[in-house]
């Protein structure tokens, strides 16, 4: 609950702020880039994910974070001993400026194209939020494709599908796919979750001509994501995945340190109850 009064508070601070400039630094700070299991991989910050998922016929890069993150994320995926020019994909989880800003700058380096939902493409087009007033900008990107729910994202043997769960954005998406790693219950498939963020950090809920759904569809996509047991979930924040500690426990040798189907359940219970109060704060007068 503090992290998500605290996101509230830093994602609507003005662009020039010297708090949204520490911020950013602080989100920015790098992060040795790693296998989550079998082709997926973390090559993220400290803080704001980004994920290459790997085929020998090419990979797809999902989140771009900061544009003064576009560097690591590149000299993350070359760490890992990939080049960027064999990304063939890229996707996006929401049209925010943390998440989005460095799309741009990882589309040059790539020449990829960027597949994103179509609720969300305005936003990206422009940089600026079409569903609120008090964004902060973001470098704008071209999507090359308007990618629909359900849609399979296929590249070589990969698959990854996408799941519409708006409400944090219009055009919010989550990710599946299946991955296997020999040294995780001898290979079996493990079900990963990519999920949108699901938080309302700031967001109006009430009385917003910009985005009047915005509360049903939070519900909805609560909903939907509810009866899901992913092996694996993550999101788009690392700190909202515990990254650290798990990557602590990998390093230590447990091979399976991101693999507990227990968390999504958790986790969703925590996200639907947090929902339900800020929405009922805003109902009674509370400002977002
Ligand atoms: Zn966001």
């Amino acid at each position: 609950m503090i992290r998500i009064l605290l996101l509230a508070a830093t994602v609507t601070l003005a662009p020039q702020s010297s708090e949204h400039a520490r911020q950013r630094a602080e989100w920015n700070r790098p992060q040795a880039p790693f296998r989550i299991a079998g082709n997926l991989y973390y090559v993220g910050t400290s803080e704001l994910a980004a994920y290459l998922v790997t085929d020998p016929k090419g990979h797809v890069l999902i989140d771009g974070a900061l544009a003064e993150s576009a560097p690591q994320i590149e000299r993350n995926v070359a760490a890992l001993g990939f080049r960027m020019r064999d990304v063939r994909r890229l996707l996006i989880n929401h049209a925010h400026w943390d998440h989005a800003d460095g799309l741009a700058a990882l589309k040059a380096a790539s020449g990829a194209p960027l597949w994103a939902s179509a609720a969300d493409q305005r936003t990206l087009e422009t940089g600026r939020a079409t569903d609120r007033s008090d964004m902060t900008p973001f470098a704008p990107v071209k999507v090359d494709h308007v990618l629909k729910d359900g849609e399979v994202v296929a590249v070589g043997a990969t698959r990854i599908t996408t799941l519409a769960t708006p409400g944090h954005t219009p055009g919010c998406t989550s990710f599946r796919l299946t991955v296997r790693d020999p040294k995780i219950g001898r290979g079996r498939p493990l079900d990963v979750l990519l999920a949108c963020s699901l938080t309302v950090a700031g967001q109006p809920l009430v009385g917003n001509r910009r985005y009047p759904t915005a509360a049903a569809d939070f519900r909805r996509s609560l909903d939907r994501l509810a009866p899901l047991r992913p092996d694996i979930f993550v999101n788009f924040h690392a700190s909202g995945f515990d990254l650290a500690e798990k990557r602590a426990r990998q390093v230590k040798g447990n091979a399976g340190a991101f693999v507990d189907r227990g968390e999504w359940p958790r986790r969703q219970v925590v996200m639907r109850r947090a929902f339900e109060t800020e929405f009922a704060r805003q109902r009674a007068g509370g400002k977002p």
